[in-house]
């Protein structure tokens, strides 16, 4: 399964992060790794109930997807 991309955002301001970055799942912008800016606690929480969402939902699905042995 491939993980949900657009739930990808920088953890020190927030805005999305170019393609490359993306691909790498960087956890800080160009401009944010350039400048060392520190990462956000805000918004890393974000990102963890997010994480945890999809995982959670991911789970769920691959179980619901499973047949009982015979
Ligand atoms: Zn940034």
């Amino acid at each position: 399964m491939r993980p949900n991309v657009d739930a990808l955002f920088c953890l020190s301001c927030g805005v999305e992060p170019a393609e490359p970055l993306r691909r790498t799942a960087s956890l800080r912008c160009h401009d944010c790794r350039e400048a060392g800016a520190p990462i956000s606690f805000e918004l890393a929480l974000r990102a963890r109930d997010i994480c945890r969402a999809q995982a959670t939902h991911a789970f769920e699905g691959a179980v619901s997807d499973r047949r009982p042995a015979a």
